[in-house]
């Protein structure tokens, strides 16, 4: 058999730890064998981006625009302690913070739902996927204490000068505390555009749902904005593709996320996302099991696995611990990006490959093979523990 061969390379970021050793295996079992495998690669490994002074993470978010679609690792984001690790010249930012926002992009999480790993929620038959707003709000809030006596309020001023006052609370009976918050149109936008193309690409309905019956003007501009965008942009798209927009009060959407059986994108604003998806995460069963996808508006892919670089496991790699972790996220992070160069390249080879990949992996799960995480969570009956590259060989044998 000759090896598909590619057209535009997909960006590859490579990362740290045990996710970079589960990288390079995915690479040499799963793609090499099968693909002529053209990326343009950069380093985010945390020594790299020491030794360029964190440039390569901005050249790497630039050739992603370019090129429309890459592919992550799970990288470290330092802290003190890592600093201290590998002997850093600075606590560089967050790469995947980094990336997103040289894209001005919005981060989809979805689970990967397999035989064995029921959610919580025993109605969810389908992975609900959640866009978080990671602009704003709270995370970028000034806030005060107010000592009783005082008297807080809202001064705008505007672009010729002249300034509005808005009585926030006489602090008289009381001390208490004050914050005040923003948010911006190009933001704000940008989410809303991320998100129904996503929804067209993924073929799926999107709910957004925001606090607008109290919040008059703040939320209700969120409401206003996804409203206008979608009736001008993308209404007829939607009707097209069978999909719906719905929008309903966060209280109403909660319920109805509960009561649903998935299989939509749930758009958050930025604190109800932060909060969301941790709570979905966990009802679906496994962080390991977590895909992430950062899409921005002008339609740019970059894909990887949700859970970080697996510290725990690597220490042990590193004393003589065959890997055990679970690879699944960080392979489809890799067939998501083959999926879609295919799609965009019309290479109609590619994207069946990237799927059967998927497919077989189900059917390795199917069949009771999976890693020592999902092994302790599945109720199936025939299940056994397999070590990462076992798992990935038994998902080449059922292509
Ligand atoms: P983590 O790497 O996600 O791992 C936390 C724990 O979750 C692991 O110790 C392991 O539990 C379990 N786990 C996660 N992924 C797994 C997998 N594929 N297979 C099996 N078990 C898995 O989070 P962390 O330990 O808090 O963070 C480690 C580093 O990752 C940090 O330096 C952080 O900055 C970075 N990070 C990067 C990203 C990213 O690049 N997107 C995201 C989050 C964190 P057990 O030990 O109990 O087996
Ligand atoms: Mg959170």
């Amino acid at each position: 058999m000759s090896k598909i061969k590619m057209k535009t390379p997909p960006v590859e970021m490579d990362g740290d730890e045990m996710t970079r050793v589960i990288w390079n295996m995915i690479k040499d079992v799963v793609i090499r064998p099968y693909i002529d495998l053209q990326t343009e690669y950069y380093d985010l490994g945390l020594e790299n981006r020491e030794k360029t002074q964190d440039q390569v993470t901005y050249d790497a978010a630039e050739a992603t625009r370019r090129l429309g679609v890459a592919v992550k690792c799970a990288t470290i984001t330092p802290n003190a302690q890592r600093v201290e690790e590998y002997k850093l010249s600075k606590m560089w930012p967050s790469p995947n913070a980094t990336v997103r926002a040289v894209l001005d992009g919005t981060v989809f999480r979805a689970p990967i739902l397999v035989d064995g790993i029921t959610p919580y929620v025993s109605g969810w038959k389908k992975p609900i996927t959640i866009a978080r707003h990671a602009y704003g709000d709270i995370y970028k809030s000034v806030e005060a204490q107010i000592p009783q006596g005082g008297k807080a309020e809202l001064v705008v001023t505007m672009p010729d000068g002249t300034q509005t006052h808005h009585n926030i609370f006489d602090f008289n009976k009381s001390a208490g505390i004050v914050m005040g918050m923003h948010n911006t149109d190009i933001s704000i936008r940008s989410f809303a555009h991320a998100c129904f193309q996503y929804a067209l690409d993924q073929h799926q309905d999107l709910w957004f749902g925001a606090k607008d019956t109290i919040s008059k003007t703040y939320d209700h501009h969120f409401k206003d904005i996804f409203a206008e965008i979608f009736e001008s942009t993308y209404k007829s798209r939607f009707e097209a593709s069978g999909i719906s927009y719905f929008y309903t009060l966060i209280d109403d959407a909660v319920a109805r996320v509960i009561r649903s059986d998935g299989g939509f994108i749930w758009a958050c604003k930025n604190y109800d996302g932060d909060v969301m998806s941790d709570m979905v995460a966990t009802a679906f069963g496994s962080l390991s099991m977590m895909t992430s996808v950062l899409v921005n508006p002008d339609g740019v892919y970059e894909y990887e696995a949700a859970h970080g670089t697996i510290t725990r496991h690597y220490y042990r790699y590193l004393k003589g611990e065959t890997p055990m972790s679970n690879p699944i996220a960080t392979l489809f992070a890799w067939t998501g990006a083959l999926k879609k160069r295919g799609e965009l390249d019309g290479i109609s080879a590619l994207t069946d490959f990237a799927q059967k990949v998927e497919d077989a992996m189900f059917e390795t799960v199917r069949n009771g093979f999976v890693t020592k995480d999902l092994y302790v969570m599945s109720t199936l009956e025939n299940k056994q523990v397999v070590t990462t590259e076992e798992f990935l060989n038994k998902i080449m044998a059922n292509i």
